[in-house]
C-alpha cells in the first residue's frame, strides 16, 4: 500500500489539510505501506519556497514522515507535455480563447434548475469544441469529453473505501452524465502547460500510488480522473473520500482561513494531539 498527501504550496495547512495528511499516513502505517509527499506547484505564479517550508515543518509537528526525496510537479512539465500530445492525438483536445465573460455571456440564459457549476468552477458551454486542429503551442486546451466517453473502454468504475479501509468498499460507475456536469474542462493551462486534474492522474500513476486520500468535495473531480486514466492507459487506485473539516457555521475552511492555521495552533500552544482531537481522529 503506497498513500499520498499532495499540497500545493500556496497556503498554510489548515486542519481540513491535516485530516487529509493524517488519515494518508494512519493507513499507510497500519498496513505496513509507504507515504508519499508530493508538492503540487505547477501554479508558479502562487506556489512560494516559504509555504513549502512550512508544510514540511507543520507535517512534522504532527508527527508525519514520508519517504524521500519529495517529487515536485515543476520538474516534470515535459511528462504532461507528452501527455497532452498523446490526448491530441486520440483527437480530445481543442483550443480555447474564451475568457470567463465569453463563457458568461454564453451561459447567459440558464435552464431553470441546471447547475452552472462544474468541479473547476461554471460548466464550459463548448463554445471553441472544433474539429481537429493543430496542437498550438501556447494556448487553454479542453478536452472533448462528449468524444472522450466515445473513445473509452467499458469499465469506469471505481472503488471507494471512505476512510474506513476494513470496510467493503462501494462501486461507483463513472455515466455519461458527466459530459455535462463538468464539461469540457482544461487540461492544459496556457501559463502551465498542464492542469491539477492531468498531473495528479499522472502522478499518483508514476508514484506507484495505491490509495488515494482526499476531501470529498473533489469526488467529481476524481470521476474526471477516472477518465483520464482510462485514456492514458494509467493504473487506478482506490479512493478514501473523507469528510470535510467546516468551522462553527458549517462553512468549510478555506485555504485563506488562516485562523485555522495549524501554525496558529501550534503559536497558541496545541499539541499534536490535540489536532487530531479537533478533526475527529
Ligand atoms: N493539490 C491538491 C490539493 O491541495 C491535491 C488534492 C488531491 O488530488 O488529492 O487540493
Amino acid at each position: 500500500m503506497r498513500t499520498r498527501f499532495a499540497p500545493s504550496p500556496t497556503g498554510p495547512l489548515h486542519l481540513g489539510h491535516a485530516y487529509s495528511a493524517l488519515l494518508a499516513f494512519d493507513h499507510a502505517r497500519k498496513h505496513s505501506g509507504e507515504f508519499l509527499l508530493r508538492m503540487e506547484d505547477i501554479d508558479q505564479s502562487r506556489a512560494r519556497p516559504h509555504w513549502e517550508a512550512q508544510i514540511y515543518d507543520d507535517l512534522q509537528w504532527l508527527g508525519i514522515s514520508w519517504v524521500t526525496p519529495v517529487m515536485r510537479q515543476s520538474d516534470h512539465l515535459p511528462r504532461y507535455q507528452d501527455a497532452i500530445r498523446k490526448l491530441h492525438k486520440l483527437g480530445l483536445v481543442y483550443p480555447c480563447s474564451c475568457n470567463r465573460r465569453d463563457i458568461e455571456a454564453a451561459l447567459c440564459a440558464p435552464q431553470e434548475g441546471v447547475n452552472r457549476f462544474g468541479p473547476d468552477g461554471l460548466i464550459y458551454p463548448g463554445t471553441c469544441k472544433s474539429f481537429h486542429t493543430p496542437m498550438p503551442d501556447k494556448a487553454v486546451l479542453r478536452l472533448n469529453l462528449a468524444a472522450a466517453f466515445d473513445h473509452l473502454a467499458n469499465d469506469l468504475t471505481f472503488q471507494e473505501f471512505g476512510t474506513d479501509m476494513d470496510t467493503q468498499p462501494q462501486h461507483i460507475n463513472v455515466s455519461r452524465e458527466l459530459i455535462e456536469t463538468a464539461g469540457d474542462i482544461i487540461i492544459s493551462r496556457k501559463d502551465m502547460g498542464t492542469s491539477y486534474h492531468l498531473s495528479v492522474v499522472l502522478d499518483d500513476a508514476l508514484q506507484g500510488i495505491t490509495d488515494v486520500t482526499r476531501g470529498e468535495d473533489l469526488l467529481e473531480a476524481t470521476a474526471l480522473h477516472v477518465v483520464l486514466q482510462n485514456l492514458l492507459g494509467l493504473p487506478r487506485p482506490r479512493y478514501h473520500h473523507h469528510r470535510l473539516i467546516r468551522d462553527e457555521d458549517g462553512k468549510r475552511l478555506a485555504k485563506r482561513d488562516d485562523a485555522r492555521a495549524i501554525s496558529q495552533y501550534r503559536d497558541a500552544g496545541a499539541t499534536a494531539a490535540d489536532i487530531r482531537k479537533m478533526v475527529g481522529l
